[in-house]
């Protein structure tokens, strides 16, 4: 098992297009690792360039110690898990597993000993004489995840491993996926699309998009302090609110309303300065009686999100969207007032959190 390190990466396909462009990546060992970004952003390909699939235009790759950048992809010591899982349809449960060790030409003894345990850590005990075809897409994850760990690979890579199973099932696997990854310590890459997944499951996520990363972190600095618009859009089950404001006197004027300058950004904002004002839903109150540096406005949308509601207030010409707890009566059409939570307003500036 070991690290990742990656410099300058870039993959340019025949016909120009620029799929990783110069990307710097650390992954520490044992740690599970997100790649999330909207489809056609690279994360594809930057898997299959760490696995050895695509060879990379310029930069490298390290997996522990070892330079990997021109290693055939049989060398480099890495699993994977296929979108698709690519299991093979013709081979039974066994066999599939086993194919790894059959390429580093094992004996079929061992091969089968390696492969049953593995089937075994999967809960795949009684499918072993069964086809790809003759399992759910849930099974065959998990044939395809067994596959990939059977020969202990140094890393893990796994590209969508949840996107193929209906959502209900997601859950289920992406719980059981965490709870393999803590007990087995793989380093391991997971490339996803859908944010809430990568908060659910990574220790860190890398942000990505045109074949660049925007922001790395922890889920919980990735949602509480998107580093940029880019990202502040992306995280989060409801889009953070982002309104146009301008610096005045110490306060920001926006949507009508005053908020103070967070702490870390007096100073660096002069009188006159644009911004953007982030503040999440979730970080807001909502009051039918007006409150000082409150949004006001008029309730246009209430959506029952179960156990609270999405409450959408035109403030002006703007929308402001805040999430409201149960029991709250909230009428449509009626006036509401929406409060940031203290030290939860965000200031952007030309796109870039403003930090001290
Ligand atoms: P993601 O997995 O984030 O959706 P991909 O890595 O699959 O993104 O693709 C990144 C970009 O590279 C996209 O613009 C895609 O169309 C392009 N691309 C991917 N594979 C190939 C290929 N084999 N040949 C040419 N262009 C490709
Ligand atoms: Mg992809």
């Amino acid at each position: 098992m070991g690290s990742i390190t990656i410099r300058r990466l870039t993959k340019v396909y025949p016909g120009g297009v620029r799929a990783l462009d110069a990307l710097d990546l650390d992954v520490a060992t044992g740690e599970f690792f997100a790649l999330l970004g909207p489809s056609g952003c690279g994360k594809t390909t930057l898997l299959r360039t760490v696995a050895g699939l695509e060879a990379a235009t310029g930069g490298t790759v390290r997996l522990g110690d070892e330079d990997v950048t021109r290693l055939q992809p049989g060398r480099r010591d890495v699993g994977m898990v296929f979108q698709d899982y690519a299991l093979f349809p013709h081979m039974n449960v066994m066999d599939n597993i086993a194919y790894p060790l059959r390429v580093r030409r094992l004996g079929r003894a061992v091969r089968y000993a390696r492969a049953a345990e593995a089937a075994r850590e999967l809960g795949l005990q009684g499918l072993e004489r069964r086809r790809p075809g003759e399992l759910s897409g849930g099974q065959q994850q998990r044939v395809a995840l067994a596959r990939a760990v059977v020969a202990d690979p140094r890393v893990l890579l796994l590209d969508e491993p949840l996107s193929n199973l209906d959502a209900r099932l997601r859950l289920e696997a992406r719980t059981f996926l965490k709870r393999f990854q803590q007990r087995l310590a793989f380093t391991s890459v997971f490339v996803t699309h859908d944010q809430a997944e990568a908060l659910a499951l990574a220790d860190r996520i890398a942000v990505m998009e045109s074949g660049q990363i925007r922001q790395i972190g922890t889920p919980a600095e990735v949602f509480r302090r998107p580093a940029n618009l880019f990202v502040a859009s992306f995280i989060g089950s409801t889009p953070m609110n982002l309104l146009p404001g301008t610096v005045r006197g110490g306060a920001v004027a926006v949507a009508g309303t005053e908020l103070p300058v967070p702490e870390e950004a007096r100073g660096l904002l002069p009188d006159g300065q644009e911004v953007v004002c982030g503040v999440r839903p979730e970080y807001m109150e909502f009051s039918t009686e007006p409150v000082d540096g409150a949004f006001g406005g008029r309730v246009s949308v209430v959506e029952n999100l179960g156990a609270s509601s999405l409450v959408t207030l035109d403030v002006g010409g703007e929308t402001v969207r805040v999430v409201v707890g149960e029991g709250a009566e909230v009428q449509l059409s009626a006036e509401g007032w929406a409060s940031p939570r203290p030290g939860r307003v965000l200031l952007y500036r030309d796109g870039g959190l403003v930090t001290g």
